[in-house]
């Protein structure tokens, strides 16, 4: 018979559930050995066996009765010849805090402020100047693209310059929780905890990531105490408010409402423009204001996605060694150019067949989110491609009041921020409308 190795086996249906990296971190380490009715598994240390329990039990338990036919139980045992980590670590340096990913060209300097973005923006000032005052932690949060990683590079930039020695960490819940992986791991748990709760100022992105994760959460929290009562500023972005993330503790939740929570809004068209001229300035083209106007007119709300239309017009503009006019803007951005020929009425049809409802049922005053969706995305759409009042649209949507027009058009814009799969439907009704057009 053959010589079977069953954890070779084990190990194949791993890693057809678990991302390469996630199998270096945690299976590729292991041993198995078979009893009764467990598997048992030797781990470096306790940390380790905690983690993958927490997290790849079931994944384990599966992957166990796959290969080997019967249901066996995942069990954890600390190896005696414990893996040593490189122990000695150079003392943090300010280059080595500062991290490489860092933008230096977020700064102050090159935020346009607005209606949209200003409180986050004077918070992130006041931090700056003032680093463990009065708001700690501080926490922005707003939708993908709205200038968060930007307002608070800048303040890692303005620190640093201000004071070299200042020891400022920039780095994201991700990257956290995967440098605390590896210092389980490696046992290199105190270097972690010793460079975490020694910084002047820590920066966290995107804390929505630490959804679930408990065992990062529970380091978090003791870091975030200890910067705290050492009276050390903690700074936080997030796509969502601390309450609407899943599976947050509500330990961390408290803490995170201590401070200023300061969100950034979707831009106002004035905003974009601006945002749109002064990044063509840093780029060293000229973009007219008339160009800078439509670009801004497109329904995304994400200034990420309005740079991406603008680098695209400055390359083809390269490109063809024509001018980025109108005309040209127009061509780039083809079927996403909106022209202001349609009626409500156009847009109630075009709407109401694309999510397979009656137009009667969008004029109706019913409330269920199947309707109601719809609905916001025709005043939505009715305000940007027909030349209709607010209260045109009220009219024509079944006699809606101005305020629930504008209601309706602000939702779809605050959703824009958040759900890309919605920026397609625009455009897809969008396109419908014209191609109605026409047609006629
Ligand atoms: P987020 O982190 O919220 O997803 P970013 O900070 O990465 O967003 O911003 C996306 C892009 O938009 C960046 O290039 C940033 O410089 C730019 N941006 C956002 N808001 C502004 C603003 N008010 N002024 C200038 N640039 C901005
Ligand atoms: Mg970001």
């Amino acid at each position: 018979m053959p010589v079977h190795d069953p954890w070779s086996g084990v190990a194949r249906h791993l890693r057809t559930s678990v991302s390469p990296q996630e199998y270096e971190t945690w299976f590729a380490p292991l041993t198995m050995r078979l009893e009764e009715s467990r598997a048992v598994f030797t781990v470096p240390n306790r940390f380790f066996a905690e983690w993958i329990a927490e997290r790849y039990s079931k994944l384990l338990n599966e992957a166990l009765n796959r290969e080997l036919g019967r249901p066996l139980d995942a069990a954890f045992e600390v190896s005696l010849e414990q893996v040593q980590a490189p122990l000695v670590q150079p003392p943090p340096t300010r280059a080595r805090l500062a991290g490489a990913a860092l933008n230096p060209a977020y700064v102050f300097d090159s935020f346009v402020v607005g209606h949209c973005n200003e409180l986050a923006h004077a918070a992130c000032l006041a931090v700056a100047d003032a680093p463990g005052g009065q708001y700690n932690p501080l926490m922005i949060f707003g939708g993908s693209g709205l200038g968060k990683t930007h307002l608070v590079s800048a303040v890692a930039n303005q620190l640093v310059e201000r004071d070299p020695a200042s020891r400022v960490h920039y780095t994201s819940s991700e990257a956290y929780s995967n440098e605390l992986i590896q210092a389980v791991r490696f046992d290199g748990i105190h270097n972690f905890r010793d460079k975490y709760r020694h910084v002047d100022c820590l920066i966290i992105e995107d804390i929505q990531f630490l959804s679930g994760r408990e065992r990062t959460q529970e380091e978090f929290f003791h870091t975030f105490d200890a910067l705290f009562q050492a009276g050390r500023q903690i700074v936080l972005t997030s796509d969502k408010l601390p309450r609407d993330i899943p599976g947050l503790a509500s330990r961390l939740r408290t803490r995170f409402e201590w401070g200023l929570l300061a969100d950034l809004q979707t831009p106002d068209p004035e905003t974009k423009v601006a945002i749109l001229q002064r990044k063509a300035t840093d780029k060293g083209v000229v973009l007219s204001r008339q160009v800078a106007s439509y670009l801004a007119s497109q329904p995304e709300s994400s200034i990420r996605v309005l740079e991406g239309y603008l680098n695209r017009l400055m390359a083809v503009s390269r490109l063809r060694g024509a001018e980025a006019d109108l005309v040209l803007a127009r061509q780039v951005l083809g079927p996403l150019a909106s022209e202001r020929l349609v009626a409500v009425d156009d847009v109630l049809r075009a709407v109401a067949a694309h999510y397979g409802i009656r137009p009667a049922d969008i004029k109706s005053s019913r409330k269920s989110r199947d309707i109601s969706r719809p609905r916001q995305v025709a005043m939505y759409l009715a305000r940007r491609l027909t030349n209709a009042s607010f209260p045109d649209i009220g009219q024509a949507l079944g006699g809606k009041d101005h305020s629930t027009v504008v209601k309706g058009v602000q939702r779809v814009e605050k959703l824009l921020a958040q759900d890309p799969e919605l920026a397609d439907t625009l455009r897809a009704v969008e396109n419908s409308v014209r191609q109605d057009k026409q047609g006629e």
